[in-house]
């Protein structure tokens, strides 16, 4: 690739004299409400992506190990307290576990931004946001309920009851592990289900943290178990194990719509929130200063390695290279680095892999003919890290505008009109999110209506609540996240009819004369 020799030079890499100084994690797998090793002792490492040392280890399950955490929660489902406790009951014990998350908060968070290479001050944020959606799925434990129908006739009446749908395998990834694990587990737990987890095998510090948590706060034995280890082995017996009722899985839209085609010819429910090629859509109008930020903000948070990054810009084409000028000009300062660095906005990539998959992303942009404005390259450095890069001149039917990069990479794509605008936004095969940036409430709430998208951001970006409904559109998904039907999700509906009084026969025979 040959690099433009006006692109100004990304910020230097902040480094740390404060060694990570902390014992590697020694995780191991919650099974049946025991902690144990896999079947034939092999366990497997992660190392600091940041800093090269190992951070944690964990037991690489075997089939026997998966077979016997199903048949765990399945035995819990049939025979344990769990689906029978009162509403109120599994609320105070969901209360508890938020309090023991925000106990932990400080250790959790370390091994967190260790393990994922994020910022260590974000990922306490989104250690700390967990707390919030715990105690949001125990105001729902108390609230699902069935309901009933008094409106059928004076001999009928009708009760629709709320079970939990059974025993749901949870597949996690490894950009937000504890955050996308509790906007799954604490509402399948709020319906009364039992739950098998498999965590991404970057990132499983967490997860096994969270089982003691969870011990610690009255979840019995079998209702949750954790395997590690990698995901054909053992995340693929989740999505076609007999046992298993509802897959909900969180990843790429390979193996997404792998997983749920799997599911899916065993007639299982399922879930799935999959990738995105996030649009925010700027208006010549807009409040400047704000939408730069958040532009900025958008594609960097989490170096990119986010399902809802807003990896490329729809910019009115009149201001196209304005805006090109001043988003290189704020992404060239963002502090880059040392995830444990105090001012650290941009931490390491996640792995080798997913680094090189990235450059070979850019290369191929500029190779079509889009112009490369900043960055393009990794830091000479130890860890594995990226610099800020954004691309302008970006054609829709370029790769790089179409397939979800998951790095610190902006594509700038001009538009000429409104109806420009939201057709370039829908031609991809995602529709997970999108922004747009106007001060003209008719411009916004065109743009709002017709891109195809689950959640549509006016005038602010990545904004969330356990309130809102979370998902995605197109290939970014199946079924929405949170919201107030977020433990319904994990529930069947069954139907009870009850008839009052004296039935009316169908027929009856003649009397003999
Ligand atoms: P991934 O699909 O590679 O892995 C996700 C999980 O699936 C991991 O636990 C992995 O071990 C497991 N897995 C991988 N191959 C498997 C197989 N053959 N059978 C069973 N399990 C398997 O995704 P990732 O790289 O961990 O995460 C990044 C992806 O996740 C991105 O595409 C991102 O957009 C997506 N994501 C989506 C959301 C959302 O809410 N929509 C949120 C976060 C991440």
């Amino acid at each position: 690739m040959t690099y433009d020799t006006a692109i100004p030079a990304a910020t230097a890499l902040l480094t740390s004299d404060r060694a990570p100084a902390h014992e590697a994690f020694n995780g191991r797998m919650y099974i049946d409400g025991a902690w144990t090793e896999s079947a034939d002792q092999q366990r497997f490492e992660r190392r600091s992506p940041a800093h090269g040392h190992v951070v944690s280890s964990f037991p690489e399950a075997t089939p026997a190990d998966v077979e016997r955490a199903i048949q765990a929660a399945d035995l819990a489902l049939r025979h344990g307290p769990w689906s029978k406790l009162k509403g109120a009951e599994r609320a105070r014990i969901l209360l508890a576990v938020a309090d023991g998350i925000k106990a932990r908060v400080d250790r959790m968070s370390l091994l967190e931004s260790l393990e994922t290479g994020k910022p260590l001050a974000q990922a306490r944020g989104e250690v700390a946001g967990c707390i919030d959606l715990w105690q949001y799925a125990a105001s729902l434990a108390r609230t699902t309920s069935g309901d009933a129908y008094d409106t059928l006739g004076e001999d009928m009446l009708g009760i629709v009851l709320r079970q939990p749908i059974g025993v749901v395998g949870l597949i996690t990834p490894w950009n937000f592990p504890l955050w996308i694990l509790s906007q799954k587990l604490p509402f399948a737990l709020a319906a009364g289900c039992t739950c098998v987890v498999k965590p991404s095998e970057l990132t499983s510090s967490t997860t096994v943290m969270l089982m003691e948590i969870l011990e610690q706060a009255g979840v019995p034995a079998g209702v949750v178990n954790v395997v590690t280890g990698k995901g054909p082995s053992v995340g693929q017996p989740l999505a076609q194990h007999d046992a298993i009722d509802m897959l909900s899985f969180t990843g790429s839209t390979r193996v997404g719509s792998l997983l749920g085609g799997l599911a899916s010819q065993k007639l299982k429910k399922v879930a799935l929130e999959l990738g995105g090629k996030n649009p925010q859509i700027v208006f010549p109008d807009c409040d400047w200063d704000a939408m730069i930020d958040a532009v900025v903000f958008g594609v960097y948070f989490n170096a990119g390695e986010c399902c809802n990054s807003g990896s490329r810009v729809l910019v009115h084409e009149s201001i196209a290279e304005r805006f090109a000028q001043a988003v290189v000009e704020r992404a060239r300062r963002v502090p880059v680095g040392d995830p444990l660095h105090p001012e650290c906005k941009i931490g390491a990539i996640v792995s080798e892999n997913q680094l090189v998959e990235i450059l070979g992303n850019i290369d191929k942009g500029v190779a079509a003919g889009a112009r490369l404005r900043l960055g393009g390259k990794r830091y000479e450095a130890n860890g594995l890290y990226l610099e800020p890069t954004v691309i302008s001149g970006v054609a829709p039917d370029m790769s790089i505008a179409r397939e979800e990069i998951f790095g610190p990479v902006l594509a700038i794509i001009p538009f000429s009109d409104t109806q420009n605008a939201i057709d370039i936004a829908n031609d991809t095969a995602y529709g997970l999110s999108a922004a747009v940036w106007s001060n003209d409430i008719n411009t916004c709430l065109t743009v709002a209506r017709g891109v195809d998208a689950g959640t549509v951001w006016v005038n602010t970006f990545l904004d969330g609540y356990p309130e809102l409904p979370f998902g995605g559109f197109k290939s970014s998904g199946v079924g929405r996240e949170l919201g107030k039907q977020a433990v319904e999700d994990y529930t069947e509906t069954k139907t009870i009819q009850l008839h009052i009084g004296e039935r009316k026969n169908w027929w009856l025979p003649r009397q003999a004369a």
